[in-house]
């Protein structure tokens, strides 16, 4: 869910900073291998060849974005399962502080009850 908005945010972004710029790759190079003469016919007031190469670079920013956004969050995600499942396993003695197994009713140095 969070990777969708992710996308739709920088697709937006840089639809809109290519429709400003239209140089900026791979937009231009992308619209070249359609082979589609440039047209200024305006679609929303904006020429038809800007529009696309605009949303060509939208779609292209936004998919990159979205998967090193999508990598990053499975590597945290990661680490946090790790560090719950550390303190789930062990547990410490009420009576001295020793470190115990965490099933374990009483405690293996003094033993207490748990
Ligand atoms: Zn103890």
């Amino acid at each position: 869910m969070k990777g969708a908005i992710v996308f739709l945010v920088f697709f937006v972004l840089f639809t809109a900073i290519t429709l400003q710029y239209a140089t900026l790759p791979p937009g231009r190079e992308l619209y070249k291998i359609l082979k589609v003469p440039d047209t200024d016919y305006p679609v929303i007031g904006i020429p038809a060849t800007n529009l696309v190469i605009a949303l060509f670079n939208g779609i292209m920013y936004g998919i990159i974005v979205w998967v090193i956004f999508t990598i990053l969050d499975h590597s945290r995600k990661g680490k946090k399962t790790k560090t719950a499942k550390k303190t789930e396993a062990k547990k410490f003695c009420i009576n001295c502080g020793t470190e115990i197994l965490d099933k374990s009713k009483y405690c293996s140095k003094c033993g207490a009850a748990q």
